[in-house]
């Protein structure tokens, strides 16, 4: 199937511009072999190439130029299949953007194009081009250094009991993971993630549970959190804790349990967020509602949690206004080689900008991710790069240091 790819990315300050057309012939004829055409544009600083062929073709080019250290910062802009090419005689074509007036470089690579139907419909790839052309989102273009410009250093701090038994009889235990602000080094909160007794995932958990015994067991399992988060000295450090909404509509009384259970270990409601796991639809909308204003009436703080993910939409924000929302991983996975989750993830923090709702990125693991979301202007972070869960403890947090040199 005809397949396009458009990318954009960095040249190296230490590339000649030079060297590129030679760079460039030679790849025309590996493309040439793979049954793959395109353009490629330069304007000084950014290259933006267009991939078209079949994709057995196009897929194994587009990863090698990926890994070319002539370039980085590369993002996929698009990936979309066409019925014929837009640039089928063009070869890999250099074209520098800097050599044409303003007003006449746009339809100077439009004229390289060689279907007459897309250069006359609306077309993305096309748009694209001119907004390249045209320079109307390099503002959006936020070059990271490379990931090892940082190093990861633990503050030790780990708090880990050789047993700590809460309740013999409880069925079931917590792993806590740090929610950080990296830059202000500062441990915003603490969140609560449900463990088997032995340690097993959430799953696992809940697995052995059916029917209402699910919500039940959410609300209850609440009271080992809390207890724990007392045993381990929590102090006045904040605490995230997650709940099914439907937890909160079929368990009676349930706000009421849990401020309880709040009280009876020693913490206020306002040092706890609930974090809304949305894995089902809210079908008794009004209930929920109702058991949100007892939450906010308490002082308890919301969360919507896996935001980007099923159900849990911008709609929600519109029903709801939490307090924060959590972006989840599979948008923050390789965010920053990719534009269709950098232009998500704008617009999430936008949104959220303007109704004064906090962002939390969840799941981060590599250096490059973290930094692309900071200057997206994420501040808080959770994931695997920082700290992992501990099970039964509060894990040590990995904070970032700038090595010299960079
Ligand atoms: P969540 O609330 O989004 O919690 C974060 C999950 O991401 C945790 O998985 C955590 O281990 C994982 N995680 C954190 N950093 C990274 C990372 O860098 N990479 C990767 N790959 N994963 C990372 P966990 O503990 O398995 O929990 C899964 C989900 O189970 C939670 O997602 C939450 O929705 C649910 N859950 C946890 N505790 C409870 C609970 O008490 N009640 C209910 N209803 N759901 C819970
Ligand atoms: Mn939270
Ligand atoms: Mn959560």
């Amino acid at each position: 199937m005809l397949t396009t790819i458009i990318y954009r990315s960095h040249i190296c300050d230490d590339v000649p511009v030079k060297t590129l057309e030679e760079m460039v012939a030679t790849a025309n004829q590996k493309n040439g072999e793979a049954g793959v055409t395109g353009i490629l544009l330069f304007n000084g600083t950014h290259f933006f190439q267009l991939l078209e062929g079949p994709e057995e073709g196009v897929l194994p080019i587009y990863n090698h130029i990926c890994e070319d250290g002539r370039h980085y910062n590369v993002v996929e802009l698009m990936r979309d299949y066409a019925p014929s090419r837009r640039f089928g005689k063009a070869g890999m074509e250099l074209f520098d953007l800097r050599e044409y007036d303003s007003d006449e470089v746009l339809q100077t690579v439009l004229d390289k194009g060689t279907s007459k139907y897309q250069l006359t419909y609306d077309d993305r790839a096309l748009q694209f081009f001119r907004t390249f052309v045209e320079a109307r989102e390099k503002e959006n273009y936020f070059e990271i250094p490379p990931g090892d410009s940082w190093d990861f250093i633990s503050d030790g701090n780990a708090v880990k009991p050789e047993n700590l038994v809460i309740d013999n009889a409880a069925d079931c235990s917590f792993a806590f993971q740090p929610i950080i602000d990296p830059l202000a080094q500062e441990v915003v909160s603490l969140e609560a993630l449900i463990r088997t007794p032995s340690g097993d995932t959430p799953r696992a958990y809940f697995e052995s549970l059916s029917g209402d015994a699910i919500y039940e067991a959410d609300l209850n399992s609440k009271r080992v959190a809390f207890a724990m988060a007392r045993a381990l000295n929590l102090g006045e450090q904040m605490l995230s804790v997650n709940l099914l909404p439907m937890t909160l509509v079929k368990v009676p009384g349930a706000v009421s349990v849990l401020l309880q259970e709040i009280e009876a270990n020693g913490l206020v409601p306002d040092q706890v967020i609930v974090e809304f796991t949305e894995s089902e639809v809210i079908s008794r909308l009004d209930e929920f509602t109702d058991a949100v204003k007892l939450l906010k009436a308490a002082g308890i703080q919301l969360a919507i949690d896996h935001f980007g993910a099923g159900f849990a939409g911008l709609s929600l924000l519109a029903q709801f206004q939490p307090d924060r929302v959590k972006i989840n991983r599979a948008l923050i996975k390789d965010v920053h080689k990719s534009g269709p989750r950098q232009a998500i993830i704008q617009g999430i923090i936008k949104s959220c900008a303007s109704l004064e709702i906090s962002v939390c990125a969840v799941g981060v693991e590599k250096a490059e991710e973290w930094m692309w979301l900071e200057s997206a202007g994420v501040s808080l972070f959770q994931g695997h790069l920082f700290a992992a869960p501990e099970f039964g403890g509060i894990p040590a947090v990995a904070w970032p240091e700038k090595k010299s040199g960079f």
